[in-house]
């Protein structure tokens, strides 16, 4: 009998223009189902999140002296890797099809009889222009726009641009790739007739926490892109629409825009800390200090996982996000669910935690309105009569002994299983030590003890201690261990979570 060979799949899609929640939904979609991920230089290394975990993963940048690949193996290895049968997901920034040598690797797909599928993405162009406030066609004056590139493809005899007609044109001008081009561009568009005074907007890295603009006419946007020392990538908008009204410019009037925040949890923990401070506008520099490691496989764990089935706790306690995570998981392998709770009332030391149990089936039964251990451990007594209760407690070997002891007070019986621990884990810390030295950054985040001990082991505290930099702080008990170590407290958050965190030190700058 032959063989069927299954044919791949190619899908090409825009990833936005940098900031990775601007994918769309099917992007996403899509990426979720991917073998093998192709990735251009512009596309957000957070969205390889969503792919599988076992993906195959290739950064294709563009050749350059320095190395990279030409657009000839990019478009071999497109083919090689969808004729192996694998669903390729090709990433690319902005819109597959806007300046993104879309023609070239369709006509190889077509050519070797492989199906495909476009996915559109938010272009640079738009979103800069959103970003910035600046309306691309307002019916006051602008009722056309066009998009033009800046640097037009290598070796072509004529120019496909027409700088007359470009000149004369009653609307918005979109340039891409126009940064490193800017003095011709625009002496050829005055040399053409444009007014020298029209109004031109330079946005580089837009939707980015770096996102910078210049603003000026179009005679001097050039010298001063090079005075603010402008970098591609970058969007040059030229016509009334970028003389913007000052009071859309939304997404620099952030309460975090432009502040640089170090994140020092474990490589997750990290992840989702960051994607909060890029909703607020500010910049995450993610350092980390530990690794969590399940301790699941132990058999203290198993036996707690058996008398939890056989319905012999009257309450389970988590007091973290990560313990109920990793719980989970570990019933999953287990070939369990959340049916194993049976008649056992679950406590959540804080929203957090709660969430994170919802996202299970899980409606936590308690939940104190100050999330520490203490008053996890004193309200739950007022809620309920813990005298000869028995209570699971799900959490990390490292946590202080306090909550046990306010349970068994009351007169509880306590299964303490460690479920987690976390491991010291050792980042190059140089980098981070001379940025702070030279006042680069605006904040340091401690979201638990065991990070900020940690983290401290790798940085020494006179560098931090100065003032050269602030410190945050998520909760109490963070904050003791931090005074401890010796360390200057700049902020302690009033709620005990990640946002609670951040919301304190939006406080600090309003
Ligand atoms: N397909 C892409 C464009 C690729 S050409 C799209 O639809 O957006 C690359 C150019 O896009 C850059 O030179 C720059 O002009 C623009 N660009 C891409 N990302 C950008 C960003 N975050 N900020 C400003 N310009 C960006």
């Amino acid at each position: 009998m032959k063989s069927v060979v299954k044919k791949g799949f190619v899908y090409l899609v825009g990833a936005g223009p940098g900031r990775a929640d601007l994918i769309t939904v099917r992007g996403a979609e899509v990426l979720r189902t991917a073998d093998c991920v192709i990735c251009d230089k512009l596309t957000n290394p957070a969205l390889l999140n969503l792919a599988p975990k076992n993906v195959e993963i290739i950064f294709v940048p563009k050749r350059t002296p320095a190395g990279g690949f030409s657009q000839e193996e990019i478009n071999r290895l497109l083919v090689e890797k969808a004729s192996g049968g694998k669903t390729v997901v090709r990433l690319k920034g902005g819109d597959p099809c806007i300046f993104g040598r879309c023609a070239e690797e369709l006509a190889v797909l077509i050519e070797a009889g492989i199906n495909f599928e476009l996915v559109p993405g938010v272009t640079a162009g738009i979103a800069a222009a959103d970003y910035t406030g600046i309306l691309l066609t307002d019916r006051q004056y602008s009722s056309q726009v066009v998009f033009v590139t800046g640097q037009e493809a290598e070796g072509k005899q004529q120019s496909n641009i027409d700088w007359k007609w470009l000149a004369k044109f009653q609307g918005t001008i979109v340039f891409y790739m126009g940064v490193g081009n800017l003095n011709f561009i625009t002496q050829q568009l005055i040399e053409n007739g444009m007014a020298a005074d029209t109004p031109a907007a330079v946005i580089a890295d837009a939707t980015l926490p770096g996102q910078s603009v210049v603003k000026a006419t179009l005679g001097r946007v050039s010298e001063k892109c090079k005075q603010d020392k402008i970098e591609p990538p970058a969007i040059v908008i030229i016509g009334a629409a970028a003389d913007s009204d000052v009071r859309m410019d939304w997404f620099t009037k952030k309460p975090l825009f432009g502040k640089n925040i170090v994140v020092t949890r474990d490589v997750f923990g990290n992840a989702d800390f960051a994607a909060r401070i890029i909703c607020r506008g500010g910049n995450p520099i993610e350092f980390t200090t530990m690794k969590i490691k399940p301790l699941t496989e132990s058999n203290e764990f198993l036996r707690a996982v058996a008398r939890l089935g056989r319905a012999e706790f009257d309450w389970v306690i988590f007091t973290s996000a990560n313990g109920v995570s990793i719980f989970f998981d570990a019933l999953q392998g287990l070939g369990k669910d959340a049916r194993v709770f049976g008649p056992a009332r679950v406590a959540a030391i804080g929203s957090e935690t709660a969430v994170k149990l919802s996202e299970f089936g899980i409606k936590a039964d308690f939940v104190p309105t100050v999330y520490t251990g203490e008053q996890l451990g004193k309200q739950l007594m007022c809620f309920t009569n813990l005298q000869d209760k028995k209570i699971l407690l799900l959490r990390s070997q490292l946590a202080s002994n306090e909550l046990v002891e306010i349970l068994e007070q009351a007169g509880a019986d306590v299964l303490d299983a460690a479920i987690y621990t976390a491991i010291e884990q050792k980042s190059e810390s140089n980098w981070l030590i001379e940025k702070i030295g030279r006042g680069e950054i605006d904040w340091l985040t401690f979201a638990s003890p065991s990070s900020a001990r940690m983290f401290f082991e790798q940085v020494p505290i006179g560098v931090v201690n100065p003032g050269n930099v602030k410190v945050a702080s998520i909760g109490p008990t963070t904050s003791e261990q931090l005074k401890n170590l010796g360390v200057r407290i700049d902020v302690t958050a009033e709620e005990h979570t990640i946002d609670g965190l951040l919301d304190a030190i939006e406080k600090t700058h309003l």
